[in-house]
């Protein structure tokens, strides 16, 4: 599989700082990725550099202007080897991530984040980058909350994808039978680990007893009884 590329666009390009760190950091060093980060200011005219204004038809905040993003992805494109491109646009209004999404996007080539801030980026910019020649576009929300910024949402999608790409788990292992992407989105049973009691709470007799079938057919009760708490949960909130 060859090495997919991430190009990250945003007012504050010191935010992506942790990506040096961990797995991201290692598979950056191991070529399975490359990442490259933009100033979006860079695209920005005037003394001020500004890429805001007020909003059409009123209201608070300030809107992130067209002119700048359209540059700055324009460069991203005109720059990249890739044939096809995923225009990844952070927005709580977005189809929210899923491990289905982040398993989707780790088979991409090019991916490509754009990081809002003020009261969002002026929509014309989703607009004419999907009629773009070899360019999707996708809208993403992480979750029903508002974030100051799309670059803490970068961060989190981009965790979620790069250690779904071959060779980025030192254990490929780990990600089988995980919460979210086992059949029926069920989520995983509880994990311990040595000691076996600790502040006199015992692990699971079942797990000690070198049952393999019994400890498969425990876990698989426990991974139930989680998602369906979860998911009680969850109905609770939404009614
Ligand atoms: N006015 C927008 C609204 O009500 O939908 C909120 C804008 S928010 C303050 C600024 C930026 O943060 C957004 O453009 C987006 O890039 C990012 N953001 C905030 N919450 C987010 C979320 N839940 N998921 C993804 N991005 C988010």
């Amino acid at each position: 599989m060859s090495k997919i590329s991430f190009d990250l666009i945003s007012i504050f390009p010191d935010y992506f700082s942790p990506l040096k760190l961990s797995l991201i950091g290692k598979a950056q060093e191991s070529d399975l990725i490359s990442i490259a980060i933009h100033d979006l200011r860079d695209q920005a005219e005037g003394v001020h550099k500004s890429v805001d204004d007020t909003p059409y038809g009123g209201g608070a905040g300030m809107v992130m202007s067209p002119e700048p993003w359209g540059k700055a992805i324009d460069s991203v494109l005109e720059n990249s080897e890739a044939t096809e491109h995923d225009l990844i646009i952070l927005t709580p209004a977005g189809e929210k991530l899923t491990q289905k999404i982040a398993e989707e996007l780790s088979t991409r080539e090019h991916l490509i984040f754009a990081c809002g801030r003020y009261e969002g980026i002026d929509y014309r910019v989703t607009e004419y980058y999907q009629s773009a020649p070899g360019v999707r576009v996708r809208e993403l929300s992480i979750g029903d909350y508002v974030l100051g910024g799309g670059e803490v949402a970068t961060l989190v999608t981009m965790e979620a994808i790069i250690r779904l790409i071959p060779g980025v788990l030192g254990n490929p292992d780990s990600l089988v039978e995980e919460s979210h992407s086992l059949p029926d989105e069920v989520v995983e049973y509880p994990n311990f680990t040595k000691p076996a009691t600790w502040r006199g709470l015992p692990v699971p007799e079942v797990l000690l007893s070198g049952n393999h079938a019994l400890i498969k057919s425990w876990r698989e009760e426990q991974a139930r009884i989680r998602t369906a708490k979860l998911h009680g949960e969850l109905d609770g909130r939404t009614r």
